[in-house]
């Protein structure tokens, strides 16, 4: 945990309070931030498809010649530069003799994808254990960070959001401490920027009964969450036979897919129509639900091969950044399965491409002995910034036993085992016994993807 955490975690329960209200204020002017640039891009929402293929190809254009210019990877590829040079050149086919990018080339010489000369703005870095516990870093400029953050926001402002609105967030916030395991409520209130924080770790029959008090007396416009937090929550709510007085305007969720079996649960709890967003850690392209319930992509970002229907789809998707300078991503594989469905006329009237809603993996949670399930959007934070660790997967053989399965070196599995068996006790206070197994194999599903939490039991 940062100093940062351990700090906020000694705070009494009103000094917490106040620390996320202060928090807040930044919360505030991030917003704002985010609204000027929404409104800047708007016209984009509604360009006719030459326009966007043209817009998409100038972008991408500048986007190859810096890459080839500053990037070592790009060494052996600089004759390309030549060809992006000629007026008459097809950007997307010269774009399509680019290597393809894997998550594994990158993660063995970062460096080799950063570039030379990523201009002047401040350089920030977002790291994601991925689906597959291997923790992936992605250097960007301050602005991609932003820009990309405010694509996520208009997923909120589509489905209706307007300032001042409350939203009640269950989506891994650290702002209950693990150390108390039994808070009475796990829930903590920022007025400044209109948050209810439910904690995802105290997720059980208990906490979820307090959760829905303080959502009736609150009565949030939206509630947002991983789609696993939120099915465990609607399920409890459900099992109780308990009738909310107050219906929320959405629901939203991202980082997971959302499995009908959860979609089913969640809109028998809560009532109200379920907004999805698609987006990654990398922040290469990204998509959010609109009105009309099609997932729209964001077309500023990045470029999904096959989204204007010009060449084939593959499979895992490719992806380009448009935005990125620092670590210009080409044709990267997102490990994601993303089918664009091109030449769809959406009733929303927006023309940006659109694409299914994306099934990845179908996650599960960890249950202890108490009755807690931990779910897997939760436990992968043990596994963020773990040197050495490759592939990780956890595996509950029994009622209280996970086996931890980590693909490192003989040389850094001690170390590694250690934070993760100190952290994911912590997450499953206690309850459960950890066994960290060095596997160099890791069990791969048919399609090639793996399950990040597995049950046996
Ligand atoms: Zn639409």
């Amino acid at each position: 945990m940062s100093r940062l955490g351990r700090t906020y975690d000694a705070l009494p329960r009103p000094g917490q309070t106040l620390a996320l209200n202060l928090f807040g204020v930044r919360n505030r002017l991030r917003m704002s931030t985010w609204a000027r640039y929404i409104a800047s891009i708007e016209h984009t929402e509604r360009m006719a498809r030459e326009y966007q293929i043209r817009f998409t190809a100038d972008r991408l254009k500048e986007i190859l010649a810096h890459a080839l210019a500053t990037v070592p990877r790009y060494e052996r590829e600089k004759p390309l530069l030549a060809r992006l040079e000629d007026p008459a050149a097809d950007v997307y086919s010269v774009l399509r003799e680019f290597p393809v990018i894997t998550k594994q080339e990158v993660l063995a010489d970062p460096g080799a994808f950063r570039s030379g000369s990523p201009g002047g703005a401040r350089i920030v870095r977002t790291i994601t254990s991925g689906t597959t516990g291997t923790p992936f870093a992605t250097w960007m400029d301050i602005g991609t960070s932003t820009r990309t953050d405010a694509l996520w926001w208009r997923r909120n402002v589509w489905s209706g959001h307007r300032s001042g609105e409350w939203i009640a967030r269950i989506v891994g916030d650290p702002i209950v401490p693990l150390a108390d395991a039994d808070p009475r409520d796990p829930w903590r209130v920022s007025w400044v920027d209109r948050r209810i924080y439910l904690s995802s770790f105290h997720l059980r029959r208990d906490a979820a009964r307090s959760y829905l008090d303080v959502l009736e007396k609150r009565r949030p416009e939206y509630i947002q969450g991983y789609p696993s937090s939120l099915e465990v929550l609607a399920g409890f709510a459900l099992a109780d036979g308990r009738e909310l007085s107050w219906r929320p305007k959405a629901v939203w969720y991202s980082s997971e897919p959302m499995f009908e079996h959860q979609r089913d649960v969640v809109s028998r709890a809560f009532r109200a129509p379920i907004v999805g967003l698609f987006g990654s850690a990398e922040r290469i392209v990204s998509a959010a639900q609109c009105e009309e319930g099609r997932f729209h992509l964001s077309l500023v970002d990045g470029y999904l091969e096959g989204q204007f229907g010009l060449i084939g789809v593959r499979e895992p998707a490719l992806v380009t950044t448009l935005m990125n300078r620092v670590m210009p991503l080409i044709r990267f594989e997102l490990g994601d399965d993303i089918h664009p469905v091109p030449g769809v006329a959406c009733e929303c009237g927006r023309t940006l491409p659109v694409m299914e809603p994306v099934i990845t993996k179908h996650e599960d949670w960890v249950e202890t002995p108490s009755g807690r399930r931990v779910v897997s959007s939760v436990l992968t934070w043990a596994f963020k910034d773990v040197a050495g660790v490759r592939r990780s997967q956890v595996v509950q053989v029994d009622g209280r036993t996970i086996e931890v399965h980590v693909d490192a070196d003989e040389a850094d599995v001690a170390t590694a085992g250690e934070i993760l068996a100190k952290r994911l006790d912590e997450m499953l206070f206690g309850e459960m016994e950890i066994r960290i197994v060095r596997d160099l194999d890791i069990h791969v599903m048919e399609s090639g993807k793996s399950k990040f939490v597995v049950r046996k039991c």
